[in-house]
Formats: structure tokens, C-alpha cells, sequence
């Protein structure tokens, strides 16, 4: 029973976790774009993004079931695997984008960024968007404001409004970098989550980003494009989102969707940013770049691209924005789109009624008002079709 699960996660779990809708969710398989639940029913899944190639593709799950029965060990030895998928995937960034260090979340390769920056600016100075999301470790949870009133942010961290309509973003950015040097505060680093998924997503106009990050680089601090959302392809125009806008960051932050749902993550930086900061200091993560995270995260990257899986979040995308458009303003791009919805309780009702007619999705944004719809990368026309129409009938609800 359902409500013996819950009972029992009240009493086992820590008090910090939630559960998605009013009715939660008990899916015991998955395939595709689909989940099965423990009740008998198929769950149309528009909300997972940490499986780009579908749940449980063969060609990943064998992978790793063959690297798991061969060997698991670490960075300390040497292994074809960790190379071949560092070949792999430094050949889809531009080139200054040279060299990676392997993590187990995009929390950690966030935390290492700040490291970094902090080395090499020695400032500490740090800015965000207002309802950014970074991560868990104590030092991105400090520059995560969507964690709400209660997680202090660092007096070293300044917020600014997420781009919107009348937003100039990079003024914003500006004037958080006077405040920084006002307070005798050296400017580090400015992470950009490149799709803005926690801020209710925001994508255009594409460049939007570039003189903001000029100024930060004028200021003496560092870019740090995280990538932990649209990345691998996502946005569909481009491998990663900061390429929409033709800015060159210093670091770049990967993550969920890089292992199909293996915990693999990782920060790509531009080598001469870390040549001094890696000489000095030793970097080892015990799980991080082992054997069989290589192996799920080679065989993800080879499905994304041998079934064209961004042309695929282009095209599905596309189709589904025109879609959704009859319903409220659309923002985002490829497979990563946002409704905007004129309030949060409608949004959460129109949540909440597509999950009862097994569609999930979510809502975001600081109003929590906007449709958060960022499916498996295989998600197809028929999948859009079946979003679009549980959208209709729970709008409908009223
Ligand atoms: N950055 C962004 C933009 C994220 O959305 C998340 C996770 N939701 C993270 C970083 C942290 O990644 P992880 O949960 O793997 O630590």
C-alpha cells in the first residue's frame, strides 16, 4: 500500500525530503519515455531529465552491466575507459573547453568551480539569479536562493533578477559587481545555471548572456556556465546552453543527464585556468571517474548522438511549444520548456491533474507558476500529443 510507503519514509527518511503531487507517484519500471506504476498504469514521463537516452536503454544498461562485472576501481590507475570518454566528450566543446575533472554530482563539480575561482581571482565575490538552484554541498547551498529564507545565503554572494521581459540581465550583473567592490569584496565568479530552469527558464533572445559575462571577466572574476540542466543536448540547437548565446566560460559544470541515471558529473575548464590550482592541489574523488561511471557515461554520449537525440529535442520541441502556446506564454528551448501559467495554485492544479491522467511534469519559477516540462530526449510526436491533451482536460478542470 501507498500509504504504508509514506508512513514508513516519515519514519525511516530524514525530514528533508518530499515527495512529487498530492498523490504520489510508486513507479516500479521504466522504458523510454514511460514509467509503469505498482498500480497497473503507464505514467507518460515529461519530467525526467536525468535519463536524455529514455529509462533503461539497452545499449546503457549493458554497458554498465559489462563494466560492473569486469572492473571497478578508480582515477589512481590507468584505464582506456576514463580517456576514451574524456576524448569523447571535450570534442563536443569549443576548443579554449580542453580539459575535465570526473564528480558524482553537479553539486560537487559546482563546489569545485568555487575552489577554482577562488584560487585563481583570490576573490571570494560570487552572483547568482535570484531563485537560482546550485546544489548541496554547504558551499552551493550558500549561493542557492531557491532553497528558500532558511538557507542564509554567504555575505559574499549578490543576487540578480533572471532575465525576463524588461529584465536587462547583464545591468543587473553590473550593478551586483559595484556592490561586491563597494563592500570591499573581490569578485570571483559568475555561475549562470544557461537555461535558467529553477528562475521559471528563460532562453532568449540568444546572446543575452555575453555582456553580462563580459562584465564579470572586465571585473577580473570568472564564468562559470552550469550546464547541469540543459546540457548533453537538451536545448536542442546546441550541445550545451551556453552556446546560444556565444560566450566563452571559463568552467563549465555537467551532470545529471551525462550517466542515463548512473551518478556521473563533471567540470570541464579551460586549461590554462587550472594548470597552477591542479599543480598545487591534488583532486580525488574516490567514485568520481571510475570505470563504470566511464562506461555509462561513453554509452550515453553515443546514444545522444547516434540517434540524433538533439535533433530529435529540436524537432519534438518545436512541435510542442506550438502546442503549448495556446495556453499561455512559452519559454525555453529544445526539450526544455517552461508555460507560463497566470498563478501558482493553477499551476499546482494543472500539476496535480496531469498527474492524476498519468502526465507528470512540474512547476517553477520564484511564483511557482510556470509549467516545467523537460521530458527524456526520445520523447516523440505521439508523447506530445498525449502532453498536450492531459494539459487541455486538467486546464479544464477549473
Ligand atoms: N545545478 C543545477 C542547475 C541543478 O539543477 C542541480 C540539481 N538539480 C545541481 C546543480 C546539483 O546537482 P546534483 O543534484 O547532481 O548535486
Amino acid at each position: 500500500m501507498d500509504s504504508d510507503l509514506i508512513a514508513k519514509r516519515k519514519a525511516l527518511l530524514a525530514p528533508s525530503y518530499r515527495l512529487f503531487y498530492d498523490d504520489p507517484v510508486h513507479p516500479v519500471r521504466g522504458e523510454g519515455a514511460y514509467l509503469f506504476g505498482a498500480d497497473g498504469k503507464r505514467y507518460l514521463d515529461a519530467y525526467n531529465n536525468v535519463v536524455p537516452a529514455g529509462h533503461c536503454h539497452p545499449r546503457i544498461v549493458e554497458a554498465v552491466a559489462r563494466q560492473t562485472a569486469t572492473l571497478n576501481t578508480h582515477t589512481r590507475y590507468l584505464h582506456e575507459g576514463i580517456l576514451d570518454y574524456a576524448e569523447a566528450l571535450l570534442a563536443t566543446f569549443p576548443k579554449p573547453l580542453g580539459q575535465v575533472t570526473f564528480t558524482c554530482t553537479g553539486s560537487e563539480a559546482n563546489d569545485l568551480a568555487i575552489r577554482i575561482a577562488r584560487y585563481v581571482t583570490g576573490g571570494t565575490g560570487i552572483i547568482v539569479t535570484e531563485n537560482a538552484y546550485h546544489g548541496v554541498t554547504a558551499t552551493v547551498a550558500e549561493i542557492s536562493p531557491s532553497l528558500g529564507p532558511s538557507m542564509p545565503l554567504g555575505p559574499h554572494v549578490r543576487t540578480v533578477p533572471a532575465p525576463g521581459v524588461g529584465v536587462d540581465f547583464a545591468a543587473g550583473v553590473r550593478a551586483a559587481i559595484a556592490d561586491l567592490l563597494r563592500h570591499g569584496i573581490k569578485p570571483a565568479l559568475l555561475v549562470v545555471d544557461t537555461i535558467f530552469s529553477s528562475d521559471g527558464v528563460a532562453a532568449d533572445p540568444p546572446g543575452f548572456l555575453a555582456p553580462a559575462v563580459a562584465a564579470m571577466h572586465e571585473a577580473g572574476g570568472l564564468f562559470l556556465a552550469d550546464e547541469v540542466q540543459p546540457g548533453f543536448g537538451r536545448t536542442g540547437a546546441a550541445m550545451w546552453g551556453f552556446m546560444r548565446h556565444g560566450v566563452a566560460p571559463d568552467l563549465v559544470s555537467l551532470g545529471k543527464p551525462m550517466g542515463n541515471g548512473y551518478p556521473v558529473a563533471g567540470l570541464v575548464a579551460r586549461p590554462e585556468v587550472i594548470a597552477e590550482f591542479g599543480a598545487k592541489i591534488r583532486y580525488f574523488n574516490t567514485f568520481g571517474g571510475n570505470p563504470v561511471a566511464m562506461a555509462a557515461a561513453r554509452a550515453t554520449l553515443a546514444v545522444i548522438q547516434d540517434e540524433r537525440l538533439m535533433e530529435n529535442a529540436a524537432a519534438t520541441g518545436a512541435y510542442l511549444a506550438a502546442g503549448l502556446a495556446a495556453h499561455g506564454r512559452v519559454r525555453g528551448a529544445g526539450l526544455f520548456i517552461g508555460l507560463e501559467l497566470p498563478g501558482a495554485a493553477l499551476a499546482a492544479r494543472v500539476v496535480n491533474g496531469m498527474r492524476r491522467r498519468c502526465v507528470l511534469i512540474s512547476a517553477s519559477g520564484p511564483g511557482n507558476n510556470v509549467l516545467k516540462i523537460r521530458p527524456p530526449l526520445v520523447f516523440g510526436r505521439t508523447e506530445a500529443d498525449l502532453l498536450l491533451a492531459a494539459l487541455q482536460e486538467s486546464l479544464a478542470d477549473g
